[in-house]
């Protein structure tokens, strides 16, 4: 697992506490997810207007239309991906690089794309401020994937799409999981893409609503 520099020590831990509590309430059991989001700071990752209710389990404005998502669907995400430390990560939807963080810690490399250049500017800043240092932000079609470092072990996708795109079926490695919000613009189901040597199976995790994946392979602007 990767470590970052930073353990904050910033006057939140008590929030982050209780955050924690509340998700392990909700049903995660992760033990790696639930350090992940009990050591990184939400509210460096939240503009200043909404920075008081960073830790709240609930969605939040982040600028451009777009949110960071509530904490219990980030949980339950990666804990569907079952990471191990050692995986090879895409993310489409940087947003604010929260979960790009949770991520970092869970994963030993993180690529994560970002379709608005500003707010790929603003999660590059928190993430280094933050210390973490295996992830590296690009901006692009996310639903083009990123050839040039596929295949990946684990394809994390934080925007809601019609289909799976298929260029990131192609580049899920065998034995890879790729979790997606599938459905219209208005309601989801979260669901869970594995390719294994048999081809591709999709299990339902749960009903979601995310903001439109928009790109060559989702939806049209
Ligand atoms: N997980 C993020 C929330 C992401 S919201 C967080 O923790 O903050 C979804 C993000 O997906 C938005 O930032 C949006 O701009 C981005 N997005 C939408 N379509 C995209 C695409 N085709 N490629 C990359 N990013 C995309």
């Amino acid at each position: 697992m990767a470590s970052r520099g930073v353990t904050p020590g910033d006057g939140y831990g008590g929030y982050r506490a209780q955050l924690v509590e509340t998700l392990r309430r909700k049903g995660i059991r992760d033990l790696a997810v639930l350090r992940a989001v009990a050591e990184t700071p939400r509210h460096l990752f939240v503009p200043e207007s909404v920075r008081h209710r960073a830790y709240e389990d609930s969605a939040l404005p982040i600028g451009g239309g777009q949110t960071i998502s509530q904490p219990f669907v980030q949980a339950r995400y990666l804990e569907v991906l079952a990471l191990t430390g050692r995986e090879k990560a895409l993310e489409v939807g940087t947003g604010s690089g929260y979960q790009t963080a949770l991520l970092s810690q869970l994963a030993g490399t993180v690529f994560s794309v970002e379709r608005l250049p500003h707010l790929a500017q603003q999660a590059r800043q928190v993430l280094e401020a933050t210390g973490c240092r295996n992830v590296t932000v690009l901006v692009g079609d996310g639903t083009l994937g990123w050839r040039a470092f596929a295949p990946y072990d684990a394809i994390l996708v934080a925007a809601a799409s019609p289909s799976v795109p298929a260029p990131l079926v192609e580049q899920l490695a065998e034995g890879g999981r790729l979790v997606i919000p599938l459905g219209d613009r208005q309601a989801q189901v979260l669901t869970l893409v594995q390719r294994t040597t048999r081809g591709v199976e999709q299990s339902a995790i749960g009903d979601v609503r995310f903001v439109p994946l928009i790109g060559e392979f989702g939806f049209r602007e």
